[in-house]
């Protein structure tokens, strides 16, 4: 079967395999998402933070293609994904504050930037999966502590490190390549490496 970002040529009408963003933790039930008009005007606000100023320039200077067309404000069943050759989704349906928005295409942005700059990125393969999805937590921000707050979790000691790998295996839960014993695997077996792998940030935020 071809999949969306399996790298290959040819896109079936099959849905594939989705790098995404996951939006399955129990915060959202009782938020309104906002407007689609609002979202795709949250969007264009996005571009302008400094975090995605700054990966969009890393991807630039890569010869990554970069927007318009990498964005696209869509409806679909997580907070955003990414696909090799099919770009980054916005969920809109989704999205209730103009923060989601940003986060999200951070996140999703650190998968685009490491699919054009990593060769033979094979997101079939669980651990390059497990490691794009370690790095994309843990660069973007996602398990900061007041967003972890937010979602009802506590901080303490070494709490990042637990939310990343949460998110990461949810994440990979939806990759059909990878069962949750191989996923629980793979991001053990790729941690020290990818979560103390930064490209293109100096360091972790
Ligand atoms: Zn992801």
């Amino acid at each position: 079967m071809e999949e969306g970002n399996g790298g290959g040529g040819g896109s079936g009408a099959a849905a594939g395999v989705r790098v995404g963003a996951e939006s399955s933790e129990p915060k959202r039930a009782s938020v309104r998402a906002m407007p689609h008009e609002e979202c795709v005007e949250g969007i264009r606000s996005a571009l302008k933070n400094p975090t995605v100023r700054f990966l969009r320039e890393r991807m630039e200077k890569a010869g990554c293609q970069v927007w318009p067309r990498l964005i696209q404000a869509a409806t679909c069943s997580d907070a955003g994904g990414y696909a090799s050759g099919h770009g980054i989704k916005v969920c809109c349906n989704h999205m209730a504050f103009q923060d989601e928005i940003t986060q999200v295409l951070i996140h999703e942005l650190i998968h685009a930037y490491e699919d054009c700059v990593a060769k033979n990125l094979d997101w079939k393969n669980c651990a390059h999966h497990a490691c794009s999805e370690i790095r994309a937590n843990h660069l973007s921000g996602d398990c900061h502590y007041k967003r972890e707050l937010l979602r009802g979790f506590m901080k303490i000691r070494g709490h990042e490190q637990d939310c990343v790998k949460r998110r990461a295996l949810m994440s990979l839960k939806n990759n059909p390549y990878c069962s949750e014993t191989a996923a629980k695997d793979a991001i053990e077996a790729v941690w020290d490496i990818c979560y103390n792998d930064t490209r293109p940030f100096d360091r972790a935020p």
